[in-house]
């Protein structure tokens, strides 16, 4: 990509803009940068960037920034279709995105991870059993660092391994991760699609470019990815549920208390060769569900995902097997926070999407009071009456989609209103009986309310904690 010389706007001055704005400065673009908020923390930032002779723009995208632009680049949660974007493109401009810009300046093998769910619990996942296994690992994308912070940075990976969002799908071009994982296609960013075809069309964009030996990691058993699975020009390494398992030849199989991994006969393995790296003794490599300390079915599928992976980048048995053992799960993510009186108090904060939640609750055999709300960002939150009406005793409800959430489920269960944290916390409280699960698993974004989905959690844990200490 031909960047020297060229007029080029930075969408977005977070993390990842300022890192994309200073990557292109050092290779003599002429670089800009346009970000529509106006809050007064962006000063800091563009102030640094100023001082390095790239032009910013805050609180607006005015038309004069884009006019003649030559290259957009798009940080991670600009939507493509904004109208001064829409414009520049008609103009000729080449719209694209912070992953696509990376990739063309990364040589090492990437492993890129997406899906609605588990993305975050299956990259770090992928990390610690590569580094287990004795390799140099990069982790980063949507999670921690952006990769364009890995080209210019001292460290030097043999493979890199990428968490990417379908907003960063949304602008590749020619993005060719040697491994692909799709985890699970379900509704969500509605908001932000013109429909769920179109959100299933930008997930399956991960294996777009994917040929020959690359490899593509599928959940055979989520019907939306196995639609468009059909559409995979590489090795196929998929894992099913057992019911629904069909003979593979190479796959994973999940059933009730193990995985069960067949590998060994095509799959051109990244690094080391894949004979005797994924099988034990010649024997099938198994996974029992007592070597995995992470809740839920669903964990079992990241997990499966996860080591399909990390066998086809390299990883071996040992090293997998030790990351499992260590990796007790991420923040916010069904994560025990107290013990109050017999009522176990669970924070996960960073579920905001229908099938996170529904996963969440079939965790629980247990009654469960659960507080859910925050902004919806699309949700039919009708597709949660089964899950509610199996598990769950009382709802509280949080935030702007109160109403909406009551009139979805209100019929079925008996409801709260809550006007802060606090206050949910505390009525869970009141409504629990001893061997009874306090869940918080919003189904909504936190914005209404909070910084972000860590600061809601942060503030859950904290009416918790004061919870158990006025008893
Ligand atoms: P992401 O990065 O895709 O948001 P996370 O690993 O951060 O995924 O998990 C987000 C939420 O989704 C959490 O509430 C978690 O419990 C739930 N979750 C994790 N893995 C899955 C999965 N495979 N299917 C459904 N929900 C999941």
């Amino acid at each position: 990509m031909e960047i020297s010389g060229k007029k080029t706007v930075v969408v977005g001055l977070g993390k990842t803009g300022i890192s994309t704005a200073v990557f292109l400065k050092k290779r003599g673009a002429q670089v800009m940068v346009s970000d529509s908020s106006k809050d007064n923390n962006l000063d800091a930032a563009a102030k640094k960037l100023q001082a390095i002779g790239v032009d910013v723009e805050l609180g607006t995208h005015s038309s004069s920034f884009f006019q003649n632009a030559e290259l957009i680049i798009l940080s991670p949660g600009v939507p493509h279709t904004i109208e001064p974007v829409t414009r520049a493109a008609e103009q000729g401009a080449v719209i694209t995105g912070e992953v696509e810009l990376a990739s063309r300046f990364i040589k090492e093998p990437i492993v890129a991870v997406t899906g609605t769910n588990g993305k975050t619990t299956t990259t770090t996942l992928i990390g610690n059993m590569l580094d287990e296994s004795g390799l140099k690992v990069f982790v980063g994308g949507n999670i921690g660092k952006p990769l364009i912070d890995y080209v210019d940075s001292e460290i030097r990976a043999e493979v890199v391994v990428a968490e990417i969002s379908s907003f960063q799908l949304d602008t590749i071009m020619r993005f060719r991760p040697r491994v692909s994982v799709l985890l699970n296609i379900t509704e969500d960013h509605l908001d932000r699609y013109p429909g769920f075809d179109a959100y299933v069309r930008s997930k399956a964009r991960i294996f777009e470019n994917q040929k020959g030996n690359d490899i593509s990691v599928f959940n055979a058993s989520d019907q939306s990815v196995l639609r468009v699975s059909g559409n995979i020009k590489c090795c196929k390494l998929p894992f099913f549920k057992d019911s629904e398992s069909q003979e593979h030849e190479e796959c994973a199989r999940i059933t009730n208390d193990r995985i069960i991994f067949k590998l060994n006969k095509t799959v051109n393995f990244l690094i080391g060769t894949a004979t005797g790296q994924a099988s034990e003794g010649g024997a099938d490599f198994l996974l029992r569900s007592s070597e995995m300390h992470l809740p839920g079915r669903h964990n079992m599928e990241n997990i499966a995902a996860a080591t399909l992976a990390a066998f086809a980048a390299g990883g071996n048995p040992s090293g997998i097997r030790r990351a499992l053992k260590k990796f007790r799960g991420l923040p916010h993510r069904i994560e025990l926070v107290a013990e109050i009186n017999g009522v176990k108090y669970y924070d996960d904060s960073k579920a905001t999407t229908v099938d996170s939640v529904i996963k969440a609750l079939e965790v629980f055999h247990e009654p469960v009071i659960l507080i859910m709300g925050g902004r919806n960002k699309g949700i039919n939150f009708s597709l949660l009456r089964e899950a509610v009406r199996t598990h769950a005793k009382k709802l509280i409800l949080l935030g702007e989609a109160k109403e909406e959430i009551r009139s979805a489920l209100g019929d079925i269960v008996e409801t709260a209103s809550a006007g802060t944290m606090e206050d949910a916390a505390g009525l869970a409280h009141e409504a629990a009986a001893s061997g009874d699960t306090v869940l918080l698993s919003p189904a909504c974004t936190s914005f209404d309310m909070f910084r972000s989905y860590a600061h809601r959690g942060e503030i859950f844990r904290k009416a918790v904690e004061a919870l158990k200490r006025s008893i």
